[in-house]
C-alpha cells in the first residue's frame, strides 16, 4: 500500500442494494455516500414502472445529490455504476490513494473473529457459510467478487457481523438441545449488528471518560431489525438474536422469541408450508404483524389517535425490551451503562422513556428534558445522580467497517 493510499471504500452488498461510503481515515471525512436499490429489477412497463435508482452524494466536492433511475441488472453492474459516479468526482477505484475495500459481511461462523483480508481461501469460507446465512452471506459473496474483479490488486478486507459476539462464553452460546445434532448442524447463538454493538460499546465508554475494558455496558440496537447486547469489559458476554436474526427483540417485521413449537402447530393445524412459516416469522410478524405498520413514527401518532392496536404493540415492544435490560442485568451482575441506537433508539424519546420507566430501583432513570433533546451526538439522557448513566449513541457501522478495515491493511 502506497504511503498516501489512505481512502477506504466500505461496502454492504444486501440482496437487491447496495449502499456504500468512500472515507479519508488520514483526514476523518466522508468523501462520497451512495446507495443503488432495487438491482434486478427491469426497466418499465414489465416492472409496474419500477426501476433501480442510484442515489449518491460527493460530499468532498461539496456537490449536490445525483439521483439517476435506470435498469441495473446486476451486482457488477450496480458496482460499476458505483465506480463510475467516484470517478466523475475524481474519487475513482483506480486512484492510488485507495487504501483498501472494506465489506461488511453478515455470518463469519465461529472461524471469523476478526477483520479478514480476502483471497480465495476466506472467500470460500464465507461460501461455506451459506447454509447458516442464506439470506445473506450470498449478497455478500457477490459483492466481493464483483470489486475483486474491478480492482484485484487492491486489499479487500471481511468484517462479519457476528465477530463482536464470537466472545460469548459456551453458557451463552449454546442452545438446551442435543450437542451433537447442534454440532454437526453448526446450531448455536451466533448473533449479529456486531459492528454496531462494538462502535456503540466503546462510544459509551469514552461518553463516560472510561477505558472500555473498565465498563459493563447493555447496547439495545433498535432499528428495523433489533438487537441487545451484554457487553463486559468491552467483550460481548451474550446477545439477543441467535442463530439467524429472528430472535431476540420485537422487530419490525420479525417476531423476536417465540415458542419454538409455534412452528409445529402453524405446520400441524394451519397446514403452513416451512417457507410460509418462515415469512410469517420474518416478514410478517413483529411490530407490523401486530398493527400493520412498522415505522416507529406512525405507530406513535396513531397511539396519540388513540389507536389500541398500535398501543398493544408498542406495549409489547416494550415489555419485550425491558425483559432484556432486566436479563442482561442479572447476566452483567454491575451495569454502568445502558445505551440505546439505530433508527428507533436514536430517535424515538418515547421508546426510550418507556423501556426504563419503573427500574429506578435497578438504578435506572430518564431525565424528561435530557430525552426530548434531539442530537447525532452521543449523550447521556439520565440525570447525574443516576447510578447506571442512560445514553443515546448513534451507531455508525459505515465507519467502524472503515477503521477495522485499514487498521488491519495497516498492520
Ligand atoms: P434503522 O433500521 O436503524 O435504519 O431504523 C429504521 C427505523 O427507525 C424505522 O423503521 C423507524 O421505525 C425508526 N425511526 C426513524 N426515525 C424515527 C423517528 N424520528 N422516530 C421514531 N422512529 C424512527
Amino acid at each position: 500500500m502506497s504511503a498516501t493510499a489512505t481512502r477506504v471504500l466500505v461496502l454492504n452488498s444486501g440482496s437487491s442494494s447496495v449502499k456504500y461510503q468512500l472515507l479519508d481515515m488520514a483526514a476523518g471525512t466522508r468523501l462520497a455516500v451512495g446507495l443503488v436499490e432495487r438491482i434486478g429489477v427491469g426497466a418499465p412497463p414489465a416492472c409496474g414502472g419500477e426501476t433501480s435508482r442510484h442515489i449518491h452524494t460527493p460530499l468532498a466536492a461539496g456537490g449536490e445529490k445525483r439521483e439517476t433511475e435506470g435498469a441495473i441488472a446486476d451486482h457488477e453492474a450496480a458496482l460499476k455504476a458505483v465506480a463510475a459516479e467516484l470517478a466523475a468526482d475524481g474519487l475513482g477505484l483506480e486512484s492510488p490513494e485507495l487504501a483498501a475495500i472494506g465489506h461488511r459481511v453478515v455470518h463469519g461462523g465461529l472461524k471469523f473473529t476478526a477483520p479478514t483480508v480476502i483471497d480465495d481461501a476466506v472467500l470460500t469460507e464465507i461460501e461455506r457459510l451459506v447454509p447458516v446465512a442464506p439470506l445473506h452471506n450470498p449478497a455478500n459473496i457477490t459483492g466481493i467478487r464483483t470489486a475483486r474483479a474491478l480492482r484485484p490488486d487492491l486489499p479487500q478486507v471481511a468484517v462479519f457481523d457476528t465477530a463482536f459476539h464470537t466472545t460469548m462464553p459456551e453458557h451463552a452460546a449454546r442452545y438446551a438441545i442435543d450437542v451433537e445434532t447442534a454440532d454437526a448442524h453448526r446450531i448455536r447463538r451466533y448473533g449479529f449488528h456486531g459492528t454496531s454493538h462494538a462502535y456503540v460499546s466503546r462510544k459509551t465508554a469514552e461518553l463516560l471518560g472510561k477505558d472500555p475494558s473498565e465498563v459493563n455496558v447493555i447496547v439495545l440496537h433498535l432499528g428495523n431489525g433489533a438487537s441487545a447486547s451484554a457487553v463486559a469489559g468491552g467483550r460481548c458476554v451474550d446477545t439477543s438474536m441467535g442463530l439467524t436474526p429472528l430472535e431476540g427483540l420485537v422487530m419490525g417485521t420479525r417476531s423476536g422469541d417465540i415458542d419454538p413449537a409455534v412452528t409445529f402447530h402453524l405446520k400441524r393445524v394451519a397446514g403452513m408450508s416451512t417457507d410460509e412459516i418462515d415469512a410469517l416469522l420474518n416478514k410478517k410478524s413483529g411490530l407490523v404483524g401486530l398493527c400493520g405498520d412498522n415505522d416507529m413514527r406512525e405507530i406513535r401518532r396513531r397511539i396519540d389517535e388513540g389507536d389500541e392496536r398500535a398501543r398493544l404493540a408498542f406495549d409489547i415492544y416494550i415489555h419485550r425490551l425491558k425483559k432484556y435490560i432486566g436479563a442482561y442485568s442479572a447476566v452483567l451482575g454491575k451495569v454502568d451503562a445502558v445505551a440505546f441506537t439505530a433508527g428507533v433508539g436514536e430517535n424515538a424519546a418515547p421508546v426510550r422513556e418507556a423501556a426504563v420507566a419503573g427500574l429506578a430501583e435497578m438504578g435506572l432513570v430518564v431525565d424528561a428534558s435530557l430525552n426530548a433533546v434531539r442530537s447525532g451526538e452521543p449523550r447521556l439522557i439520565s440525570p447525574d445522580h443516576s447510578r447506571v448513566a442512560v445514553a443515546v449513541v448513534p451507531t455508525d457501522e459505515e465507519l467502524e467497517i472503515a477503521q477495522q478495515t485499514y487498521a488491519l491493511v495497516n498492520a
